[in-house]
């Protein structure tokens, strides 16, 4: 029986940017998933909710920048449960909803995917399906080598050896999960420049998809500069 595979990708999508965009879809692409499910949060465990936008506006940023790629589909699991969005909860969730036959590859980039010892039960977490980490600028892999051989030990570092990323995902035995690193990807943007370029009513033209910059306008969306957000956990 062959299996499908389809990417979860979770994020706080305020706003979503290109670099979200590229990073699916090239991640899609290269380890056959059939899907990229797109997972705005409702409120994000390691960040201030205070200053974070409403999640009707961040869906439907993600919506709107989505729309085009029929390999995108968009999640509300997240958007619509109330309180934290962790990842456990979501998978576990997806999975009691698709079966067996169907595979997640949960993708997140090196600078969350380093403080995975904070998720919600992490040690589950890691037992329930594959991760897909992808260098982000600034954040080097190196990071990943120190973490507790238990979490090393599952890494699949695809710099190295012969195999196709698909090819990879296909040889691993059932019930045996693997954290991918991959470094398919190096663009540098961030949802924090968006909403800093914004208050400083600077262009986030060619940084964000046309649909995403004009709903941000006609929205009024990140005028004013917020606190910092991301607090320690
Ligand atoms: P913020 O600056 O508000 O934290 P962000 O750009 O990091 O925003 P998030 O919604 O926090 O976007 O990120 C969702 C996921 O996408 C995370 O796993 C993050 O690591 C990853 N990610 C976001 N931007 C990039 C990028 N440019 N390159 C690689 N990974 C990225
Ligand atoms: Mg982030």
């Amino acid at each position: 029986m062959s299996v499908e595979r389809v990417g979860v990708f979770g994020g706080t999508f305020d706003p979503p940017h290109l670099g979200h965009l590229i990073l699916a879809e090239e991640i899609r692409e290269r380890f056959g998933l059939v899907e990229m499910y797109f997972m705005p949060c409702n409120q994000p465990p390691h960040k201030d909710s205070n200053n974070l936008t409403e999640a009707k506006h961040r869906f439907a940023m993600v919506v709107a920048a989505t729309l085009h790629n029929p390999g995108f589909v968009v999640s509300s699991i997240e958007a619509n449960r109330k309180g934290k969005s962790f990842s456990i909860d979501t998978v576990r969730q997806l999975q009691e909803h698709m079966g067996d036959e169907v595979q997640i590859v949960f993708v997140t980039g090196i600078d969350a995917f380093i403080n995975i010892e904070t998720w919600k039960d992490h040690r589950e977490f890691l037992d329930l399906c594959h991760i897909v980490v992808v260098s982000r600028p600034g954040h080097g892999f190196e990071e990943v080598a120190k973490m507790p051989t238990w979490i090393s030990d599952r890494v699949v570092d695809l710099r190295e050896g012969d195999l196709l990323p698909q090819e990879q995902l296909e040889q691993c035995p059932d019930g045996e999960w693997h954290v991918f690193l991959s470094d398919a990807v190096h663009i540098d943007i961030s949802s924090t420049e968006i909403r800093e370029r914004v208050a400083a009513r600077l262009s986030v033209r060619y940084k964000v998809p046309d649909e995403v910059d004009r709903y941000i306008r006609a929205n009024g969306l990140y005028r004013s500069a917020g606190k910092p957000r991301e607090t320690a956990s």
